[in-house]
């Protein structure tokens, strides 16, 4: 009898080849405003010596430039107090010429993390790491508020976030209606992206580390998205035939090699599409940042 074989192509979903075109549209953007005087400018704020940190601050700052985005960094010591710091973001609130504050996360452990959050001006909030600004990603209707600037509506998209609906929206993948499942359930990743899938029409489900029984759950994925920081944590088998599936994690192994948490070589095999670790995620999220501080250094001439 003869045997139908039908191999399914993965499509690598190309976060850096997708940034790089973003950020050919973002240095149009910026030309065009250069016309009218306006640079939009961006403060990075850097407490401490952490080597990934450090890694991730040079990495903006030298996309900023990339683009034309003024990048204004601010390197402080490990000890620094909660009032100086305050200090600096309260300045950084007055200057026109800063239209974007992003502070370094993780702070030291001597530094109220919230406090910092909450003192940034929620209009020069482009991590959208604010309450004020995190509320309105909740309330939103759909992410379309954000880049028309309703009211209403959300001022950005938080990076991380916003970076993978815009990977699956510039490769094509219909997010309305599906069934997806985030594993993952910070601030910073499962939980607004959970708000923004709902609002782009999805069902969610979100899973974390109390969940029980998370293959039953991931199974069911048309769109598996994972942000957990645990190398190899999803595996072929917990992964539904023909469904899209992106790694937000990034995990330095003993031999310096980054991977996400997705087992990439096997689940290449069974998705209809991956995002590499690195260049997946990554580059979206910074692309976000720049195109949060073009949106915020328009809203606030305007
Ligand atoms: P986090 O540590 O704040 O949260 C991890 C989440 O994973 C938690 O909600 C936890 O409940 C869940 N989790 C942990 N173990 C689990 C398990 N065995 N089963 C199910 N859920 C489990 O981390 P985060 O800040 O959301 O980051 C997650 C990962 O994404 C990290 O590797 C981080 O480096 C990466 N990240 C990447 C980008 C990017 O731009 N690519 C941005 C942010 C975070």
């Amino acid at each position: 009898m003869l045997s139908v074989y039908t191999k399914t192509i993965v499509k690598i979903l190309d976060g850096k080849k997708i940034a790089e075109e973003i950020k050919l549209e973002l240095k149009a953007e910026i030309l065009e405003m250069g016309k009218n005087g306006m640079t939009p400018g961006l403060a990075v704020v850097l407490v401490g010596s952490d080597p990934a940190s450090r890694i991730y601050v040079a990495n903006k700052k030298r996309n900023c430039e990339e683009v034309g985005i003024k990048s204004a960094s601010y390197e402080l010591a490990e000890n620094i107090s909660q009032s100086k710091l305050m200090e600096l973001i309260s300045r950084l609130n007055d200057d026109e010429n800063i239209h974007g504050i992003l502070v370094q996360l993780p702070l030291p452990k001597h530094i109220e993390t919230q406090k910092i959050i909450e003192a940034i001006d929620p209009r020069k909030d482009v991590d959208c790491f604010h309450p004020e600004n995190a509320g309105r990603l909740l309330i939103g209707q759909s992410a379309r508020n954000a880049s028309r600037g309703d009211a209403d509506g959300p001022r950005f998209l938080p990076c991380t976030p916003g970076g993978i609906l815009e990977l699956l929206k510039r490769s094509n993948i219909e997010v309305a209606g599906k069934d997806c499942v985030i594993v993952g359930r910070s601030n910073i990743v499962g939980k607004p992206l959970a708000a923004l899938l709902i609002n782009a029409g999805a069902t969610v489900t979100v899973c974390h580390s109390r969940t029980r029984n998370l293959k039953e759950k991931t199974l069911r994925a048309e769109i598996l998205i994972v942000a957990t920081g645990k190398a190899g944590l999803i595996s072929a088998d917990m992964v539904q035939p023909g469904s899209a599936v992106i790694d937000v994690g990034i995990n330095r192994m003993a031999d310096g090699k980054l991977v996400g948490d997705v087992d990439f070589e096997n689940v290449k095999n069974v998705a209809s599409a991956i995002s590499p670790v690195p260049g997946g995620v990554g580059p979206m999220t910074i692309a976000m940042l720049l195109k949060n501080t073009i949106t915020a250094a328009r809203n606030l001439s305007s």
